[in-house]
């Protein structure tokens, strides 16, 4: 059993682990994993690791380097430096960044969201037919 090689290791969340630690289960096997006799051959260990204490506030205190600063266009920290591309807004490609996947972000950039200084106007205009030039004269009639 001295060739054995660790492949893959899985994270299982089924059962509670201790505060902390994450419960991972390593499977081993001296066979690849396309090979037919591959489930036969394997053999599991369960251990638990802290990795998850390490993913906080030590970790984080290292973080220094920027990948995004501000977007010329949609000015959000988006702009990737080393890309050159907005991954909010999709600057500086000419049309703006959309996806159906995401319509939470469609919602917060569609019509209605910003000053409408147009369109506000346009339906109190349409109900009077659009009308142009001057005003009719006031008659004492009127
Ligand atoms: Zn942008």
């Amino acid at each position: 059993m001295g060739n054995r090689s660790c492949w893959t290791s899985q994270v299982l969340m089924s059962e509670q682990p201790p505060i902390n630690l994450v419960k991972v289960t390593l499977v081993y096997s001296n066979l690849g994993p396309l090979s037919d006799a591959w489930n036969s051959s394997v053999t599991s260990r369960v251990q638990y690791t802290n990795t998850r204490s390490i993913e906080g506030t030590p970790s984080l205190g290292k973080r220094h380097n920027k990948s995004h600063t501000l977007c010329n266009r949609c000015g959000r920290r988006s702009f990737h430096v080393q890309k050159k591309t907005c991954s909010s807004c999709g600057y500086p490609a000419a049309k703006l960044r959309s996806h159906n996947w995401a319509l939470k972000a469609k919602r917060r950039r569609t019509t209605g969201t910003g000053r409408m200084a147009y369109l506000k106007h346009v339906s109190r205009r349409f109900k009077n037919g659009f009308q142009t030039g001057v005003a009719k004269p006031q008659t004492a009639e009127n």
